[in-house]
């Protein structure tokens, strides 16, 4: 699967769509890839404005999860869905939308950065737009991609070398070019992948500011292995687990501090403190 699969979205107006903290809501959610039962009735409500970590072993379906968050669970041909995304209360999957709604709307950055290597900075940040058709003039497009490299934590480190190959950045650099890029078509909610675990301790922390201060404007969901990370940046959490040969379901999720300080169920005081 590619990062990519905007290439296929028919152009939109710019300016369309909603505005706004939105929440997500994933409503009983079963998963299959061909007759296996990846996923199996799971709920969970990322709030408006908050940071949801998803956590728990490797294979209980969080990528699945995250997938199916924007609609790109179905680029897998024997993928199957079964349950509702709401998305301030709309359904991202009803027939009569259109997928490219959804995917603008909610963006994902993934755990190997992947800029376009050749294509200089600002190109890369303005990537999306070109995708989508969305028109901008040229001082429009100077100004998006001020803003969102200085969202994305990387401004003051480019400012100077925007024609620059993104390729040439370093690793921690990159990945904050792909949330630069994927904040240049105003998605609601971005959803990350692992974003930090191919990258430094610093990076990681510089990652995790810019997280911090995005969830002023978006909504958040991450995954990631890291507890530490999960309690620094997230405000809500969502353990997952897959009994052996089972399906993955959500066993705890509430608010982190909660979670970790006090879990009500064993099996996550087992994970968080790395018993597991
Ligand atoms: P996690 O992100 O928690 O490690 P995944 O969502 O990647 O878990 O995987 C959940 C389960 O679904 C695993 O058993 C995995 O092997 C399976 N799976 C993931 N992607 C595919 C796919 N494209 N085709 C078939 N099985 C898959
Ligand atoms: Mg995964």
């Amino acid at each position: 699967m590619t990062a990519d699969v905007t290439t296929t979205l028919p152009p939109v107006p710019a300016g369309s769509g909603a505005t706004g903290l939105a929440e997500l809501q994933a409503r009983d959610i079963t998963a299959w890839f061909g007759d296996r039962k990846v996923l199996d009735r799971v709920s969970l409500t990322m709030p408006a404005g908050g940071i949801t970590a998803l956590i728990g072993p490797s294979g209980c379906g969080k990528s699945t999860f995250l997938r199916i968050l924007n609609r790109m669970h179905e680029l897998v041909p024997s993928a199957q869905l079964a349950g509702e995304v709401l998305l301030d209360g709309e359904d991202i999957y009803d027939p009569a939308k259109r997928l490219i709604d959804a995917r603008r709307s909610i963006g994902m950055v993934f755990q190997k950065p992947n800029p376009f290597p050749a294509m200089s900075i600002r190109e890369n940040v303005l990537a999306g737009l070109k995708l989508t058709g969305t028109k901008a003039d040229r001082s429009t497009k100077d100004e998006l991609v001020e803003s969102c490299l200085r969202k994305g934590g990387l401004w003051t480190e480019v400012k100077d070398r925007l024609d620059a190959p993104g390729g040439g950045l370093s690793g921690g650099q990159q990945q904050r070019l792909c949330i630069a890029r994927s904040l240049a078509i105003k998605p609601r909610v971005l959803l990350m992948d692992e974003p930090c675990s191919a990258l430094d301790p610093t990076s990681t922390r510089v990652i995790e500011e810019t997280m911090l201060e995005l969830a002023q404007e978006v909504t958040i969901v991450i995954v990631t292995h890291n507890m530490q990370q999960a309690a620094r940046v997230s405000s809500e959490c969502a353990f997952f687990l897959a009994a052996h040969g089972q399906p993955g379901v959500i066993v705890e999720h509430g608010e982190t501090r909660a979670m970790f300080e006090n879990p009500q169920d064993q099996r996550t005081s087992d994970y968080v403190h790395g018993r597991f």
